[in-house]
């Protein structure tokens, strides 16, 4: 499972970094990026748990 931040959407509010610390970050321009990919089997839980606590539905998800 790979996630995809949508910048334009993204109001930086951290929610995302908040509910997945391991796997959000903030990049320099305040905006959340992902610092762990591809996310692992034990992680999904916790990032659809970020994906559904983003305002903006900034955060989405790639299955390949
Ligand atoms: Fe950006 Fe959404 Fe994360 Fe908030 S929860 S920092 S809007 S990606």
């Amino acid at each position: 499972m790979k996630i995809e931040i949508k910048e334009s959407n993204c109001i930086g509010c951290g929610a995302c970094v908040a509910t997945s610390p391991d796997i959000f970050s903030f990049n320099d321009d305040g905006f959340a990026e992902a610092i762990k990919e591809p996310i692992k089997e034990e992680d999904i839980e916790i990032v659809k748990d970020a994906i559904e606590s983003c305002p903006t539905d900034a955060i989405k998800e790639i299955n390949n």
